[in-house]
């Protein structure tokens, strides 16, 4: 598992660090996953002329796995941004991507707690109560 974990940190701070970019469409986040069937994607945020309207790295990456494999699912996925290639948590929304196109094992790279490098923590520990479509 640690040699797949450096591979999309490896993968994901190499494109932020090839493609950044503030100005234009302002692509300061890169996103790599690997899915169960061993495919690495990665994504690019998609910035517009318009703040408020915006895509996540992280959708980016899944967009392009879901297109490629039908039955694609989420085994680990790493988050960079700026030049730099700082590692970051995936935000909140991307975080129900990530538990949609994953399962309860997925893994996602974040920072530690200690603020020296990176911890692993299962998706289902990011987010303990996702969205549900049925409740009473
Ligand atoms: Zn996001």
């Amino acid at each position: 598992m640690k040699k797949e974990v450096e591979q999309v940190i490896q993968a994901a701070r190499e494109l932020i660090q090839q493609r950044y970019q503030k100005d234009g469409h302002h692509f300061v986040v890169a996103a790599a996953l690997l899915t169960y069937n061993g495919n690495l994607y990665t994504g690019l945020n998609l910035g517009t002329t318009q703040p408020s309207v915006a895509m996540c790295a992280e959708t980016s990456a899944i967009a392009r796995a879901v297109m490629a494999e039908e039955d694609m699912k989420i085994k680990l996925i790493a988050v960079a941004r700026d030049k730099e290639a700082y590692l970051v948590s995936p935000c909140g929304r991307c975080r129900e991507f990530i538990a949609d196109y994953g399962d309860k094992n997925t893994l996602v790279v974040v920072p530690a707690d200690n603020d020296k490098g990176y911890d692993v923590r299962k998706i289902s520990d990011l987010l303990p109560v996702k969205y549900e479509k049925k409740c009473q």
